[in-house]
Order: C-alpha cells, then structure tokens, then sequence
C-alpha cells in the first residue's frame, strides 16, 4: 500500500505561506488600482495559503486506500503494525482541518473585502494565526500518518487470488527447504511485522495456474500458549490468506525437537485453524525405519513422508497440493455457476 508523501505540519505552513508571499508579489506588481490593492493582496494571500493547505489534505485523504475495502490479510496486517483505529482517526482529523481550513478562507476573504484597506494586513495575519493552529492541532495526526505510511511501504505483496499453502512446524524440521523444492528459484522475502525475519514466499507453477507457498518464520513454530497478543493476531492474519496448512514433521527428530512436541504443537494449531491440513514427514533419509514414526503416522490423515533434501515423496507432495488447488477451482467454478443460474 502506497500513501502520498506526509508533510510535518510546520512543513505544511511554511510551504503554504511561502507560495502565498510570492503569489502576492505577482499582484502587487499588477495594475490594480492602488486603492484596491492592499485588500486584494491580502486575499490572495489567504486564499493561496488556504488552497495549499487544502489541496495537500485532500490529497492524502484521496490517495489512501478505504481500509474496509481492502482484503483482510492487509486489515490485520495494517491493525497490528499501525492500529486501525488510530489510522481511522487521523484520517479523520485531516478531514476535519481540510473543512476548517475552507471555512476560515471565506470569512477571512469577507471580512477583508468589507473592511477599510488600511487594517486588511492586520486581517490577514490574525486568519494566519487562526490557519497555523489548525494545522498544528493536527501536527500528532500528520506524524503518525508518515510513520504509518514507512510501516506500510514494506507491506508484502501477496497475491489474493492464488491457492495459497502456509508451511507450519517447529524450527529446522526443514520448512524453508520445502518451500525451495516446492517454488524452484530463491523465495522472495518480504517485512512481516509479526516477525523479525520476514514472510518467505514462493511460486509453484502449473499449466494453467500457480500455488502461492509462505513460509512464516517464528510463528507457526511454537506451542500456542507462549504466543503474544500481536502473533496471536498474526494467527488470524494467516488464517485469512490460508488454503491449506502444510505442516511439517521432522521424522528424524534432528531438529531438536521430539515427535510428541511436533503433534503437539500440530494438535494446537489444528484446533486454530480451520482449514485443510496436510501433514508431512520430512527428513525420512535420516531414520533406520519407518515403524518408529508410526504412531503419529496413524493419527494423522493421509500423511506424506518425503526427503527434501534428496528430493524424495517430494512429487507426491506436489500432486496432492495441485489436486485440493483443483478441487478448490472447481468448487468455486460450480459455486459461481449456480450464482448464475439463480441470477
Ligand atoms: P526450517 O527452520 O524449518 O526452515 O528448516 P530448514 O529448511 O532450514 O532445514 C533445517 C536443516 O535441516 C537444514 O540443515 C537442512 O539442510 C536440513 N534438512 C531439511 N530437510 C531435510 C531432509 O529431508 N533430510 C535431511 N537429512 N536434512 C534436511
């Protein structure tokens, strides 16, 4: 999400009432007969000042996107690096002083218009006093709006329309390296604030269409409970976005991790999310054999047991994810068919 460039209210005034001065010395060069001159001068200069200054928060107000409109992975993500709330209300204080501003400009052109050209000066400079505490009323709201606009430069560019597969498991069970073997090239990386190694993300091309594959470091590898309220929101985030948890096992238990802790955590963020999960068995090169991990292989539906290293089940894995995308297509196909039919 871009917002345009916030200036600070200082920066605001100083360029309105600089562009008001010049404005100003234009018509004082003009021909206007000298009589009338003084009071039109000051009028222009209020009024260029205001037009600054409204056009800039109008601008702002523009150029930001409604936030109930936008999908609502960017609503949580906005929410928890900026606070919807506050973004709400410095949208609207904006708003406010763009009105202001406008009403201040038309009493101020009146009173100068009806006023002798001697106090005209003294006119103009009590309505820049009154323009000056209007914008510095909304100095907080400016700031924070440049503050929220840095945060949300770094936004990750996901794609709303994409299946979408969201990898969970402890730390070193082998997430990034499925998503590699999944995606081919290098994922892109993007600022995640829930965590501070960012979102991984990758493609898995097909004929006609792609699956969108995340990889969120630090959030989907820990027992809920020792969560906080910012990834418990992250949690809803991701819930959003998901198609289907892929999550991953380290058959071996070389990640540090035994297996009952891995169901365990499986079983907390089954009871989460609810979404289709497919469970995965990663590093099946490393154990002597199968049996070992049977128990949990059982309590799972349909599991897949894969090497990623050597490139192992990995296929199978593909064809399970490209045929529950499929499902998926043909379901929302019928479903928008029938909208059809029932008009
Ligand atoms: P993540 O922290 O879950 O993303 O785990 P990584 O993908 O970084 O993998 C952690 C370590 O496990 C790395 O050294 C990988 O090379 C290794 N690893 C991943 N998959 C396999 C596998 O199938 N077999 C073996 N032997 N090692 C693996």
């Amino acid at each position: 999400m871009r917002l345009p460039p916030i200036p600070t209210s200082e920066e605001l005034l100083n360029k309105a009432f600089s562009r008001a001065r010049k404005a100003a010395s234009a018509a004082r060069t003009s021909r206007i007969p000298s009589q009338k001159k003084a009071k039109t001068i000051e009028i222009i200069r209020i009024q260029t000042a205001c037009n600054i200054i409204k056009d800039k928060l109008k601008l702002i107000i523009e150029r930001t996107p409604d936030i109930e409109s936008l999908p609502e992975f960017y609503q949580d993500y906005i929410d928890v690096t900026v606070g919807i709330d506050p973004l709400k209300k410095s949208l609207g204080a904006i708003n406010w002083a763009a009105g202001i501003i406008s009403q201040l400009e038309r009493e101020y052109r009146r009173r100068i218009t009806k006023s002798r050209p001697s106090l005209a000066s003294s006119i103009r400079k009590e309505a820049y006093g009154r323009i000056s505490s209007v914008i510095k009323k909304i100095g907080d709201d400016l700031d924070f709006l440049d503050f929220t606009r840095n945060k949300l430069k770094n936004m990750p560019t996901v794609d709303f329309d994409a299946f979408t597969v969201v990898i969970a498991g402890f730390p070193n069970v082998g997430k990034s390296t499925i998503l590699r073997r999944l995606t081919g090239a290098k994922p892109k990386v993007a600022e995640y604030p829930f965590t501070t190694k960012g979102i991984q993300i990758g493609y898995l091309e097909m004929k006609w269409n792609k699956i969108q594959v995340i990889d969120t470091p630090g959030l989907l590898d820990r027992p809920i409970d020792e969560m906080n309220n910012i990834e418990l929101k992250a949690m809803v985030a991701l819930e959003n976005l998901a198609d289907i948890i892929l999550f991953i096992f380290d058959a071996s238990e070389t990640c540090g991790y035994p297996m009952e802790s891995q169901y365990n955590l499986f079983k907390d963020l089954k009871r989460i999310f609810r979404i289709p999960f497919i469970c995965v068995f990663n590093k099946i090169d490393l154990i002597e054999n199968i049996k070992y991990i049977k128990k949990y292989t059982i309590k799972v539906e349909d599991p897949i047991l894969i090497s990623a290293l050597e490139d192992e089940g990995v296929s199978r894995l593909i064809k399970r994810l490209e045929g529950l995308h499929e499902k998926k297509a043909r379901k929302t196909f019928q479903h928008a068919g029938k909208k059809k039919i029932n008009g």
